[in-house]
């Protein structure tokens, strides 16, 4: 199927696409990062922009920086990108160790961190990384820029809390002394995973000082295992210990009916059953 038509641009400036998405608010206009969810979605009709602000042209919006203990990835970062630098691999080597199990080669040469956490897949990998290393997002819009916590920016199946008008700038990721994993169960190798586990843990001798535990694809958005992180805190950091960590209380993690998602015969990967007919 071809995508109904729309209007496309590509602006040089952040101001000029944040300008564009409010001047042509009413044609539910979108930002095209790398496509590689947004384009099926509209080959699919299951969304229906009227206008395409392409980023691609921003300037400022790619790139990866360390500013003190923070590493700071643009938005507009291709996952390729963030797979092979040697910062990411010191600074942030569960970001590295997550990003290479995404998808294929091709499409982490098109697809960006911005675009897999604005789309916010409830299986997908880099938001769980975003929430295991209590990343910040930042958004600018008509008003300004603001950072928002990965536990707020994550509000549901494919929902954020960006607005409308808000175009995601940087993703601010802490940087952890301790070790980390990052484990997921895929059905079909580079499909979307069942589910996936992404693990910090940083060590004070031979005790745990601190755990960050966050899974994709059982709830509505990836969620914290905050009984599992205070269980390991303090505890030796062993074997034992890190086997009997308790599992997620059921109430986090309700049947995943609201993101429950449909296989198109033919298709690689899936699609949101509510558009799914
Ligand atoms: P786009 O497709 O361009 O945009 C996605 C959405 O985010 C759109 O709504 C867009 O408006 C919005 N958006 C993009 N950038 C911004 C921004 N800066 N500010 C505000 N909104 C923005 N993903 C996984 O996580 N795991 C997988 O295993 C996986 N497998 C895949 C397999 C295939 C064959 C394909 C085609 C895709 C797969 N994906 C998978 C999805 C892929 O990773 C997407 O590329 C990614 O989720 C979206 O990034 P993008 O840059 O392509 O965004």
């Amino acid at each position: 199927m071809k995508p109904p038509p729309f209007s496309y641009a590509a602006p040089a400036t952040l101001d000029e696409a944040i300008g564009l998405l409010t001047e042509h608010a009413e044609a539910e206009p979108r930002v095209l990062a790398g496509g590689q969810s947004l384009i099926p979605l509209m080959n699919f009709r299951l969304a229906k922009p009227g206008y395409l602000i392409d980023l691609r042209n921003v300037a400022r919006l790619s790139g990866i920086r360390q500013e003190g203990d923070v590493l700071v990835v643009g938005a507009m970062t291709r996952m390729a990108e963030l797979e092979r630098s040697p910062e990411v691999a010191v600074a942030a080597p569960l970001m590295a160790e997550a990003v290479s199990l995404v998808a294929h080669s091709p499409v982490r040469n098109r697809g960006t961190i911005g675009g897999s956490l604005a789309h916010a897949d409830p299986a997908a990998e880099l938001p769980a990384v975003a929430l295991a290393l209590g990343a910040e997002l930042v958004a600018a819009g008509p008003g300004g820029t603001r950072r928002i916590p990965a536990a707020e920016f994550l509000q549901g199946p494919f929902s954020t809390a960006l607005a409308p008008d808000e175009i995601l700038t940087e993703i601010r990721l802490p940087v952890w002394a301790g070790g980390h994993a990052f484990v997921e169960f895929s059905r079909i190798h580079a499909n979307f995973a069942v589910v996936s586990v992404a693990a910090l843990v940083e060590l004070d001798g031979d005790q745990i000082r601190r755990a960050a535990l966050a899974l994709a694809g059982i709830a509505p958005t990836a969620i914290r295992a905050t009984a599992a992180e205070q269980a390991l805190a303090g505890a030796p950091g062993d074997d034992a210990a890190i086997a009997r960590p308790p599992r997620p209380p059921s109430a986090a993690c309700p049947p995943p009916a609201t993101c429950t998602r449909a296989r198109r015969p033919g298709s690689t990967w899936r699609v949101p059953m509510s558009g799914a007919g």
